[in-house]
């Protein structure tokens, strides 16, 4: 078997368990799980970026390229000061499962620059945006490789990249990159709806094992754009958000959350903790709250098999990546914890990204509340077939790995089709 370094991180590993375990209830060859360990191809980028004060800084950037069976490859673009090439490795695989379960014409992608966007000037991060998209431009493309915004990256981040590409191509491929701002080729409706299907899921899984969604109790980890609209669209059909958090720390109220005000905060003073009516609480604590539901959507790792035990969620609907480990699955399934799995909970954000570039190909648009109910039925659609298969057939075992069964049986039927295995 080959060896590369990334083999040796962490994140990956679980990545690869993951697919290890499914693999073994698929019955799978193992030349299969080799030839889906590894990404087709790997990009590494190194990007210098001329700093304000004349300095130039050398940032490195990643691209992972997973498996393109079902279509182009297709995923985020992060930007984090810890971000590694495992870990993008990792992401990349976890989209070729989102993307295959979801149904849509893609493979899996994922890419990754080592830096703190919050440490840059607008200026800056523009020059670092352009860079990296300059270094990858040959191997993406609207029928190639189509990234999309992950953890600290947006829509202007999109527009840079798209224009970017535009001069070296020579002409707008509007569909090299998706959740674009409105004005060049994007949708309205993509910022709200990784979070929408969030709480979407989480909604359908309290009607089958809670008695109904109204009333019941939600902790959100994280209030970036998946934690805040996952908080909207929770009151929005009635539950009661009870406490947030962002990387600074939680802000918890039994009485309930009010979304405007804590929008309001955050926007002025950058944390949720500065939300006056409440207690403040560390992400630890919020973890452990006992609530009905629990949406951890920051980042992955979060439970493990170290708190997983004191988990008093009925619950979960990750909205991060890879927010739970497989320790943790266990632990959380024999407490008898509903663990909705981020390949299907967090697929809204692609699947919105796929109907912006369905639209990119053709030119013309639907309308803002056609696309949402487009999401809203695959989501709900998406939702049923898992929940179906996992109660039927894999009742013993994490949803999860009903979801992985149906995704990686898709890619393997897609590998074998084209002759691959
Ligand atoms: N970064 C998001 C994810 O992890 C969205 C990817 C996309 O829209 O391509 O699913």
């Amino acid at each position: 078997m080959g060896y590369a370094p990334y083999m040796d991180e962490k994140v990956y590993r679980m990545a690869v368990r993951q697919l290890r375990n499914v693999a073994r209830i698929l019955g799978l060859e193992d030349e299969v799980v080799e030839a889906l360990m590894h990404p087709e191809r790997l990009i590494q980028v190194k990007i210098p970026v001329k700093m304000d004060d004349g300095s130039i800084r050398v940032f490195l950037g990643w691209r992972s390229q997973h498996n393109s069976a079902l279509g182009p490859y297709k995923g985020g673009v992060r930007y984090h000061p810890e971000v590694t090439v495992g870990e993008v490795v990792a992401l990349s695989m976890w989209m070729t499962w989102k993307n295959a379960l979801a149904g849509l014409p893609y493979g899996g992608g994922k890419g990754g620059v080592r830096v703190n966007p919050k440490a840059l000037s607008r200026r800056e991060l523009e020059e670092l945006s352009r860079g990296y998209f300059r270094a990858i431009a040959r191997f993406v493309g609207s029928d190639i490789d189509i990234p999309a915004p992950d953890v600290y990256t947006d829509p202007q981040v999109m527009a840079w990249f798209l224009d970017e590409y535009s001069k070296i191509v020579g002409y707008d491929d509007w569909g090299v990159v998706t959740a674009k701002p409105y004005l060049l080729g994007g949708l309205k409706t993509r910022i709200t709806s990784t979070g929408y299907g969030v709480a979407l899921v989480a909604r359908e899984a309290a009607k089958k094992v809670l008695g109904g969604f109204e009333g019941k109790t939600v902790a959100i980890q994280g209030f970036g754009n998946v934690g805040r609209w996952a908080m909207y669209y929770a009151i929005e059909w009635g539950a009661k958000v009870i406490a947030v958090s962002d990387s600074k720390g939680g802000i918890y109220n039994p009485d309930g959350l009010n979304f405007n005000r804590l929008v309001e905060v955050k926007e002025k003073t950058r944390s949720v903790i500065n939300y006056p009516e409440g207690r403040k609480i560390s992400n630890r604590e919020l973890l452990e709250l006992d609530v009905d539901i629990l949406i951890p959507a920051a980042i992955e790792n979060v439970i493990t098999e170290e708190n997983a035990d004191r988990i008093k969620a009925k619950i979960i609907s990750e909205g991060a990546n890879g927010p739970v480990t497989p320790e943790a699955d266990i632990i959380l399934k024999e407490k008898g914890v509903v663990d909705i799995p981020d390949i299907l909970a967090n697929a809204g954000g692609v699947i919105m990204s796929w109907i912006e570039w369905c639209h990119n190909k053709m030119g013309c648009w639907l309308k803002d509340e056609d696309a949402l109910k487009r999401l809203d039925e695959k989501m709900s659609m998406n939702f049923d077939t898992v929940y179906s298969e996992w109660t039927s057939k894999y009742s013993d075992e994490p949803m999860r790995t009903a979801a992985y069964a149906i995704a990686v049986s898709r890619v393997v039927k897609a590998m074998k089709l084209r002759g691959w295995i």
